[in-house]
């Protein structure tokens, strides 16, 4: 399913989209009138610029070169901000006077500047933390969506964009460097998908009546057997504590006393099956579970397997949407443009997606999310001088031992600043996602 993902992506989003866009054409013919503006993090630091020498020959140079360059994306290729920012980067919104001085001496103009919601530190951190790995790190603040770091390995040096990125092209889909897994990359949730679950249950049942005796595994007639991590049997459970464990023999028979009609109802408010509300090119995730779908599918979509497929930035709104009382915000990477000499142009705001929950739902889930760190699978962060609060997840993909490993969560739990999501992909050395994300806390709070 994986491997399927990436393949899709490539020949169905990417190579349509950079060969045939008429737009791009119409907008590089500005690139005979104005040199392409800088895009900057959001200290000013330069993380795109366009250098031009003697002879008047522009390259496009990317000063922190493989630490942001799927956010950055590639001007050539127009991915990432160089793609979302392109027609504001070939704009110039100079005074009169100037832009009839350059029109008159043929001079070149400068195009404006994006100054972008990155930060340095927090990307330079996720960057390092995500190690040898493939796999995303994501940051975002869940109150308004803004988007404080995304990296996505492997990586590439987009400077060497000019000499290799045909080479590039040519990689394995599993392999791939251009690749932005952070939006582009579709994989199973695996536990990270029982606060969907949760959420579901909660709305069709009292969570007070909720207790279950875990013996290890759960076999259902007409089903499968679903074990717990290890077979551990985790023994008598009330939702939170189930939610806790992470214990999938509860959550598979969670899943066979929900309303599928209603189940697959949330997972689309929540955004599964469709585009997300983002400029930046990303893969749609999906839920299968329908009125149709048989005992076992049912089982194993409760724990994240089956066919569902998320995103790791949809995984992320997802949780910063419990984070933030229930409201989805919609994810943004530009705080706003600029002229070349600095005089604002556009200043964004952050805007709502969607209302997914009630902040009574929110409240409950982040309840449980907590109880991850205190007393659950979430080890790493119960003693960080930060409260957070989250949901760990490690996802079968295929029939091998390896499997991708998944931390959302975010911090303080009662007054969320910042939203993390990390997703490593089978075969990860070190240790599991919690410990990369708890990196990226340690940063932001230290
Ligand atoms: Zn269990």
């Amino acid at each position: 399913m994986l491997m399927m993902g990436y393949l899709i992506w490539f020949n169905v989003a990417v190579a349509p989209g950079i060969i045939n866009n008429p737009y791009n054409k119409r907008v590089d013919n500005q690139e005979n009138k104005v040199v392409r503006g800088d895009i900057l993090a959001s200290d000013g630091s330069v993380l795109a610029t366009t250098e031009v020498d003697e002879d008047g020959k522009e390259t496009r140079v990317y000063p922190f070169g493989n630490t942001f360059c799927h956010v950055v994306g590639l001007s050539s290729a127009k991915t990432g901000i160089e793609g979302m920012e392109n027609y504001h980067l070939l704009s110039e919104d100079a005074n009169v006077l100037k832009q009839l001085a350059n029109d008159a001496t043929g001079e070149k103009a400068m195009g404006n500047t994006s100054i972008t919601t990155l930060d340095m530190d927090l990307q330079e951190t996720a960057y390092n933390a995500l190690g040898d790995n493939k796999g995303a790190v994501i940051v975002m603040e869940p109150k308004t969506g803004k988007i404080l770091a995304m990296v996505s390995k492997p990586d590439y040096d987009p400077n060497d964009a000019a000499t290799d990125y045909s080479e590039w092209l040519t990689y394995d889909s599993t392999d791939s460097v251009l690749l932005n897994r952070a939006t582009q990359g579709l994989y199973p949730p695996g536990s990270t998908f029982k606060i969907i679950t949760a959420l579901e249950y909660i709305r069709e049942y009292d969570e007070d009546d909720y207790s279950y005796d875990c013996t290890g595994s759960a076999y259902a007639q007409g089903g499968t057997t679903i074990p717990c991590s290890n077979n551990k049997a985790h023994g008598q459970e009330n939702l939170q504590k189930a939610f806790a464990n992470s214990c999938n023999s509860a959550f598979s028979s969670i899943g066979l006393q929900l309303d599928k009609t209603k189940f697959r109802s949330l997972c689309n408010t929540l955004l599964f099956n469709s585009k997300l509300p983002i400029n930046m090119e990303h893969s749609v995730s999906s839920f299968a579970v329908d009125e149709t779908s048989g005992i076992s599918e049912v089982q194993e979509t409760a724990i994240g397997q089956g066919r569902t497929m998320v995103s790791p930035i949809h995984n992320l709104m997802i949780t910063a949407a419990v984070a933030n009382n229930g409201v989805m915000m919609k994810p943004y990477l530009v705080d706003r443009v600029e002229t070349a000499e600095g005089t604002l142009v556009e200043q964004y705001q952050p805007q709502e997606a969607a209302t997914v929950m009630t902040a009574e739902e929110s409240g409950l889930i982040t309840e449980y999310m907590r109880s991850v760190v205190t007393s659950g699978t979430g080890y790493a962060l119960k003693n960080a001088s930060y409260e957070a609060a989250g949901k760990t997840g490690s996802a079968q993909y295929d029939s091998s031992e390896n499997v991708h490993s998944w931390f959302v969560g975010f911090a303080p739990f009662d007054d969320p600043q910042i939203a993390v999501c990390v997703v490593l992909e089978g075969g990860y050395t070190g240790k599991d996602a919690q410990y990369t994300a708890k990196k990226v806390f340690n940063e932001y709070f230290k």
